[in-house]
């Protein structure tokens, strides 16, 4: 009896060794994979008027946060397919406003989708019943974005920090908010998200929000971009996705101005069009205008 027992603690050792070794081989695959990033990471800020749709890829994955309104379906999907996209990671339907999800059926019928990812609260409109009937044409599931989860895009890496909660009183606030990590460099994308959910976001995660890219909340309305998100976020850009002479005044003087005090670079879609950032292996971040 008493060696059967040592021989299971052998065995139980054992096994605790050889799991510790496999966890240092892990860590260590992964620091190799942290030095050699391939290629580039490029953020396109998809010229949509007053929406958003922004373009991410690396290594030959891709990622659409947003379609643009209804009308901007056909620029879409040639705008991908100029990319050479063929299938998408991932879609990021950020809240279910016309002008954030309108173009997301045509992209659905027209690409091929890994994993869509839209809050969990509904909109009673034809824009918002066209895209769920897209998704399940294609047999396709929605993934309710959880707070804290990350997922690989090549080797960049993107988190889910917003929203933080069940039930909001604004559609905005529902907007997935993602932060996503390539190498030295780092971008925020807000959607549609107010100051209720920038003060969640500050509350549990004030000190890992510091960003190189702001893609600034609600068009630059001065309902988001508290003065306390904006110092938490300190970038060095901040893009902001509106149409010329928008009937809301978008963006609001009051946010151009807080934005410039901060000596921050302000690059808007209805002022250059669209807005293509690159960031190498090497940190180096740059961007151009396509018009
Ligand atoms: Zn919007």
């Amino acid at each position: 009896m008493k060696r059967q027992h040592s021989k299971i603690l052998i065995s139980f050792l054992a096994l605790i060794f050889f799991s510790f070794v496999a966890v240092g081989c892990s860590i260590k695959i992964d620091t190799r994979l942290d030095e050699e990033l391939s290629g580039e990471l490029k953020v396109h800020f998809i010229d949509v008027g007053q929406a958003d749709a922004i373009l991410i890829e690396q290594d030959q994955q891709y990622m659409l946060i947003d379609a643009g309104n209804n009308n901007d379906s056909d620029l879409i999907v040639n705008y991908l397919k100029e990319q050479n996209v063929e299938k998408l990671q991932y879609l990021i339907g950020t809240h279910p406003h016309e002008d954030h999800i309108g173009g997301a059926d045509a992209v659905i019928n027209n690409f091929d989708i890994d994993q869509i990812f839209m809050p969990q609260v509904v909109n009673n409109t034809k824009t918002f019943k066209d895209v769920i009937a897209a998704i399940k044409d294609k047999k396709l599931t929605i993934t309710t974005p959880n707070v804290g989860d990350s997922y690989k895009l090549g080797d960049a890496e993107w988190t889910i920090l917003a929203p933080n909660s069940k039930e909001y009183e604004e559609l905005n606030d529902y907007s997935i908010v993602v932060r996503l990590v390539f190498g030295n460099n780092s971008f925020i994308f807000m959607g549609d998200a107010e100051a209720k959910s920038e003060d969640e976001i500050l509350e549990y995660y004030e000190n890992e929000i510091a960003s190189d890219v702001l893609k600034v909340g609600h068009h630059g309305s001065s309902s988001s971009t508290s003065e306390e998100f904006l110092e938490a976020v300190n970038p060095r850009y901040a893009v902001i996705s509106a149409g010329k002479d928008n009937q809301y005044g978008h963006p609001h003087d009051e946010i151009i101005a807080r934005l410039e005090e901060k000596n921050i670079e302000i690059l808007r879609t209805d002022e250059s069009g669209t807005i293509i950032f690159s960031a190498d292996a090497d940190g180096n971040l740059k961007y151009e205008m396509e018009y």
